[in-house]
Formats: structure tokens, C-alpha cells, sequence
């Protein structure tokens, strides 16, 4: 008995072709196991996004290299495998002789040959394809997410493409802070317009608009714009934009100056005298962040 003869016998005892026999469940073959078809590799790529593109959500066309099997290249059934991808190995056990299945060397599993292919192609039919891909960026994604376009990784003779994976990367902005959904601004202001009341310029995720300070401003106060943070990735609420207020003391100061300050030295309404409405640090955090 030649081995031709013993996958023939066992192929007439176990139902012949990949789908139903049981040796590749309990072997764990892989291939053309219930419908299970091979895929294509991965493609992993970052994408750099903006605080505001990150609050509002964005549409992002990117290329991707993609390996894809070349329009001209044509496929015949494997002759090793007869298309199910998978050949059977005889085992001896204690039990006696049984059988598995492994993937197919001479197709890899596929099921099928290159028959005939084009002049940019591979010798497996495939060529490397550049391709723009639209990708719709939820709201609210932060950095090292990923996430994944199915089917659009590299293809695969005889199987199905690979997914594209989308590593998020955020670009740290140079004025405003991300705190979860909320977005946080540190302003400095003039010792004078906290104690004079001013109006000034912040800037935001929708751009700048102006805030009125009022006079006698503690410096640590904070104040918050309702609805100028960050949407959710889960819903439609946003965060707020939290600003922080500093009052900026002057670090050096002309004679003139000096001498100008020194007047108020005696005067009862700089020396600091806290009532319980100005609350420390960490009153402020615990109000705005429970
Ligand atoms: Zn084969």
C-alpha cells in the first residue's frame, strides 16, 4: 500500500474533502476548517492628530501600500491538496495509526496555484498597490487607540484581506492641556488686571474668545466653559475647557516701579486677608472635578 492508497482510504471513510471531517476539528488544522478561509496580513499605520481634530471627530485620507492580488493573475486548483488546502499525515499512536491534516506545502493552504500572471505581479500574483484610504476618525479617540478597517490590510490568494489597523497619536498642543474630555488652559495675568477686573483673549479648540475677568481675581481661581472640551467617544456630551488663572508677579522691577509699589506698602487692602469664600487648591480641584 502506497500512501496514495491510505489517504484515498481514509478520505472514503471521513467524508473525503476539508469541510466535515472531524480529525481537522480535533487537530486544529486550520485552513478550510467550517468555512474559515485564509487572511491576509495586517497593515498597521499612525495617525497624528490635532487636539481639535480629536474633539470634533475627522475624516482623515491616508495612503496605504497594500499587497493585492494583481487584476491579470489568473489561479489554478492545487494538484497537491485538490483545492481543500490541507493534506493528511498519517501518525502512529499507542492507539494505532491516526491521522491529521496540516496545511498544504505546495499552496500554502490556499487551495490554488498561479496559473498565469502579469508582468508587475510576484510569483505569487500580487503586487504592491497604493491605495487612499478614507478614514472616519470618532471624536474623542486618544492616544495609542486603535482601531481597525476590516478588509483593508494586504490581500491574500485565495483568502481574505487583512485588516487595517490605525494607531492614534496626538499631537500635544502648545497652549491647551487634555485632561480626559475636558481641556485645560493655564493663563497668566498681570498682577493689574487681576486686581484692576480686565477683559482678555483665551484660546479654545473652536478658537479664541474672550473672558472678563473681574476685579479683586484670585490668582488659582478657576473657570470653566461649559461645553468647550472634548466630545465623548462613547455619546454626545463634551467636556469643558477649565481655565486656570495665575496672577503673574513681576520678577524684576525699575526704580520707578519699586518706588511707585512701596506707597501701598501700608495700605490695609494688599495685605492678604482670606475669607472662607477663597478657597485653597485643593477645595477648587475637589469642586470641579467630583
Ligand atoms: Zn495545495
Amino acid at each position: 500500500m502506497n500512501m496514495e492508497d491510505i489517504f484515498s482510504q481514509f478520505g472514503d471513510v471521513f467524508g473525503g474533502g476539508g469541510g466535515g471531517s472531524p480529525f481537522e476539528s480535533i487537530f486544529g488544522g486550520g485552513g478550510s476548517r467550517g468555512g474559515r478561509r485564509r487572511k491576509g496580513t495586517n497593515l498597521r499605520i499612525k495617525i497624528k492628530l490635532t487636539l481639535q481634530e480629536i474633539a470634533e471627530g475627522v475624516e482623515k485620507k491616508i495612503k496605504v501600500n497594500r499587497l493585492m492580488v494583481d487584476p491579470s493573475t489568473t489561479f489554478k486548483s492545487c494538484p497537491s491538496c485538490q483545492g481543500t488546502g490541507q493534506v493528511r499525515k498519517v501518525m502512529n499512536t499507542m492507539l494505532g495509526q491516526m491521522m491529521s491534516s496540516a496545511t498544504c506545502p505546495s499552496c500554502g493552504g490556499a487551495g490554488e496555484l498561479v496559473d498565469s500572471k502579469g508582468s508587475g505581479a510576484d510569483n505569487s500574483g500580487m503586487n504592491r498597490t497604493e491605495e487612499v484610504i478614507a478614514i472616519k476618525i470618532p471624536a474623542g479617540v486618544s492616544d495609542g487607540i486603535q482601531l481597525s478597517m476590516s478588509g483593508k490590510g494586504n490581500e491574500v490568494a485565495g483568502g481574505v484581506a487583512g485588516d487595517l489597523l490605525i494607531v492614534i497619536e496626538e499631537i500635544e498642543d502648545d497652549q491647551l492641556k487634555r485632561d480626559g474630555n475636558n481641556v485645560i488652559y493655564d493663563l497668566y495675568l498681570s498682577f493689574l488686571d487681576a486686581a484692576l477686573g480686565a477683559s482678555v483673549e483665551v484660546p479654545t479648540i473652536d478658537g479664541k474668545v474672550k473672558i472678563k475677568i473681574d476685579s479683586g481675581t484670585q490668582s488659582g481661581k478657576i473657570l470653566r466653559l461649559k461645553g468647550k472640551g472634548i466630545k465623548d467617544i462613547e455619546g454626545y456630551r463634551r467636556g469643558d475647557q477649565l481655565i486656570h488663572l495665575n496672577v503673574w508677579t513681576p520678577k524684576t522691577l525699575s526704580k520707578e516701579e519699586r518706588s511707585i509699589l512701596e506707597n501701598f506698602k501700608e495700605s490695609k487692602n494688599f495685605i492678604p486677608a482670606p475669607s472662607k469664600n477663597d478657597k485653597g487648591f485643593y477645595e477648587k480641584m475637589k469642586e470641579f472635578f467630583e
